[in-house]
């Protein structure tokens, strides 16, 4: 008689779709291209997917972190998976394949080794840290779902650049009344632009970081800021509308948002006396630092700050968002250096450029263990600033990849790029 043929078992990674808000940061961070979607979902090929674990700690919301263990021949396809509104139950194995019994052996395939407790560990793909600081706060998530959002109340928006720059950024303030709505520095929320795609889907959440400090905009009020820019070229610069921020952007006072999360488990502040932040910024990326800053500002007196530093790059100091209020703060409070690329009369200057030039006070941040450093603005900004910061290390005769290694495992060095 023949052997039967052993049964493969799969850890098949999927995705919540109750919980995913589509930010693509998945799509993005898939080292071998398993992730798609449609206008639907998002979803993993189980036929691509190895199981690296790279597209987890990046997620915001955590709903890229689910697994089922089935066999192999009867995974979700990537079909099925674009079809769903939930997840499917688990299934009981077959008995042969869980128990390699008679007829049949479980052989789980090499993505089973991976699980979600190994997300720390398996990082090498992002350049930032997987875990938030020690010291931080302790963050709620995912209190407001697309099935359950919250209702805000726009209760401020003005535009925070030069009326006559083409980069219009808005300040947007929304209350939360008496709902709850707890939020850390570094954290994110979901907008609920209305209305439907071009599929007549209603359109996805689109995120944006917190510009206030957890006790609020007005500090004691159940408020936050956000900082948002209004998308009229895509990313290539060709014309285009931009579905929220420029919903966002047109709101007037009084008038209601639906609004999901908090998100964002890593990207936090130290909470301990004497921590450092280096901060590292261009545009909206100065959200999180303005949030961050603050909330150092309103410790002034009550407790002992570490130092701050700001590295912030625009194109003109006119499209630097929040530059009056910025240049007002007590130089002995925050070491703020701006990279200016296209000021009249000035030699072109990136975020980079200063890191360098300032590489002796940047160095003695980095080597006290008290330092994190946050990064938040394009995409692109992430290879120079890191080459920065290398070249700094190296400089002064140490191993960046070392250095990187401990800040990353530290939780001392964050990205939020977009
Ligand atoms: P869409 O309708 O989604 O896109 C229109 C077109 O513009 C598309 O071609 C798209 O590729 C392109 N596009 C999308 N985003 C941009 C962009 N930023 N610049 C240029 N072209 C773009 N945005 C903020 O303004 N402030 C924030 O604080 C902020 N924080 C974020 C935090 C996180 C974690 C993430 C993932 C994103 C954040 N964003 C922030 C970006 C924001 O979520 C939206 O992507 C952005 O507002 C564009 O959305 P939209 O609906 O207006 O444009």
């Amino acid at each position: 008689m023949n052997a039967p043929l052993p049964v493969e078992v799969l850890k098949q990674h999927l995705i919540d779709p109750e919980i995913c808000i589509r930010c693509n940061t998945c799509e993005e961070t898939c080292p071998v291209d398993a992730i798609t979607h449609d206008s639907n979902n998002y979803v993993v090929d189980p036929e691509i997917c190895n199981g690296c674990m790279a597209c987890v700690p990046p997620c915001p919301t955590g709903s890229i972190d689910n697994w089922r263990l089935v066999v192999r021949a009867e995974a979700y396809s990537v079909q099925d998976q674009l079809g769903w509104e939930e997840l499917p139950q688990e299934k009981p194995l077959p008995l042969d394949a869980a128990a390699g019994g008679e007829g049949g052996q479980a052989t789980p395939a090499p993505q089973a080794e991976a699980g979600p407790a190994q997300a720390a560990a398996v990082t090498a793909a992002t350049p930032g840290a997987a875990v938030p600081p020690w010291s931080a706060a302790h963050p709620y998530v995912n209190l407001y779902t697309h099935k359950t959002p919250i209702t805000a109340t726009v209760v401020g928006n003005y535009r925070v650049t030069g009326a006559d720059t083409e980069s219009d950024i808005h300040h947007i303030v929304l209350d939360f009344g008496e709902q709850p709505f707890p939020v850390l520095e570094g954290q994110s929320i979901g907008i609920l632009p209305p209305g439907v795609d071009a599929q007549g889907r209603p359109h996805h959440a689109r995120q944006y970081s917190l510009a206030s400090p957890r006790d609020g905009e007005r500090a004691g009020y159940n408020n936050l800021s956000l900082t948002v820019k209004r998308v009229t070229q895509d990313h290539g610069g060709a014309a285009a509308h931009g579905v929220c921020s420029n919903y966002l952007c047109d709101l007037a006072k009084n008038d209601t948002v639906q609004v999901i999360g908090p998100f964002g488990h890593t990207f936090l502040m130290p909470n301990h006396p004497q921590a450092n932040l280096i901060m590292i910024c261009t545009g909206t990326g100065s959200a999180p630092m303005r949030a961050m800053t603050e909330r150092s500002r309103r410790l002034i007196g009550t407790a002992d700050i570490g130092k701050l530093m700001l590295f912030f790059g625009a194109r003109t100091e006119r499209e630097l968002p929040y530059f009056g209020p910025l240049m007002k703060l007590p130089r002995d409070f925050i070491d703020i250096n701006l990279a200016l690329s296209r000021e009249p009369g000035q030699p072109k200057r990136y975020v980079q450029d200063l890191i360098r030039e300032r590489a002796a006070h940047v160095r003695g941040l980095l080597a006290d263990r008290n330092t994190c450093i946050y990064v938040c603005g394009l995409k692109g900004m992430e290879v120079g600033v890191l080459d920065a910061l290398r070249d700094v290390v190296v400089q002064s005769g140490e191993d960046w990849s070392i250095l990187h290694d401990v800040l990353r495992r530290e939780g001392r060095l964050h990205f939020e790029t977009y």
